[in-house]
């Protein structure tokens, strides 16, 4: 392998020790999670969170809701939820079961204690360039660019993906680092055209082996946000033989996943602080 290995670890622990001094500074933030149905994938990312946010000292709830929850209800739910002084922070699991409205749900979360950074008015600032909440995959990537002296002013960086929570969030980031962005997704034709001209690519399509070394050019730093379950375990996006060809790559686990979970927390503390007037939320 010629490429460096760009670990998350190392960065995110740095990040959640940071979160830790602040959550104890602030005295008690109040983090809620709400989990809606028995979706397994759902269910370990929900127990991820939870570990690091009472690690970090936060107080923690781990709301359970069944499957079969009316939209009704929950939206009231999460009406109170949002008017609560108890909670700071209110993260919704996604993908919910077929009957909810997403979309909705996600508009009914305060702004300001949208801790995942999708909801509309957080989604609109980024755009915009004035980023207040946002989404902690992408912030974690871009941290993890910075932590590894990524030069990204004037870079051509090629994003995978425009979903409203990795793909198009990246590429605002990237955008307002000055890169030159290309957003590829499933309709893009010769996708390896466009991946060979990226000094920075950024996979995140949910496609094991989707980037193969022959569609990356040399010394590119590649990070790869897929996180696919296989009959071989947890692979990304990306073949391993690329880390022959590439500069620098994340690996898959250890990469983006742990710096989503540190910049997940890292948003709590910034509702914490919105709500207690030490931050202005864009009004
Ligand atoms: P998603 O909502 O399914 O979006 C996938 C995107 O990939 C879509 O924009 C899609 O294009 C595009 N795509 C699909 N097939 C493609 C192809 N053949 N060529 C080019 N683009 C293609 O997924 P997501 O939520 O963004 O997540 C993406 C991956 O990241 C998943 O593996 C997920 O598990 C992982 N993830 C990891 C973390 C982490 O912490 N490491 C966090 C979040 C997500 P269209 O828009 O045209 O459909």
């Amino acid at each position: 392998m010629s490429a460096t290995l760009i670990h998350g670890k190392p960065l995110a622990e740095r990040i959640r020790s940071e979160v830790a001094a602040e959550v104890r500074a602030i005295g008690r933030i109040g983090l809620v999670t709400v989990l809606v149905g028995d979706d397994p994938s759902s269910e370990v990312y929900i127990r991820l969170k939870h570990k690091a946010a009472v690690e970090a000292g936060f107080d923690t709830t781990d709301l359970r809701l069944p499957a079969d929850i009316a939209q009704d209800e929950l939206l009231a739910k999460l009406a109170e939820l949002s008017e609560s002084d108890d909670v700071d922070a209110l993260l919704v699991q996604l993908p919910l079961p077929d009957h909810l409205d997403e979309e909705r749900v996600i508009r009914t979360v305060a702004p300001a204690k949208d801790v995942d950074g999708f909801h509309p008015l957080n989604a609109g600032e980024l755009y915009l360039g004035r980023p207040a909440i946002v989404s902690a995959t992408p912030r974690g990537v871009m941290a993890l660019l910075e932590e590894h002296h990524v030069e990204l002013d004037g870079a051509r960086a090629v994003v995978i993906g425009r979903s409203d929570i990795v793909g198009k969030p990246m590429a605002h980031l990237l955008l307002q680092a000055n890169a030159t962005v290309t957003v590829c997704h499933s309709h893009t034709r010769d996708l390896y055209r466009h991946t060979l001209e990226a000094e920075v690519l950024v996979v995140a399509a949910g496609i094991p082996a989707l980037v193969t070394p022959d569609m990356v050019a040399e010394r590119a730093v590649v990070v790869d946000v897929g996180m696919n379950r296989t009959a071989a375990g947890l692979v990304g996006d990306v073949e391993a033989g690329v880390a022959e060809i590439a500069g620098a790559i994340t690996p898959v686990p250890g990469g983006v996943g742990p710096m989503t979970i540190a910049c997940l927390l890292e948003n709590a503390v910034r509702c914490a602080r919105y709500r207690r007037g030490d931050l202005a939320y864009p009004s």
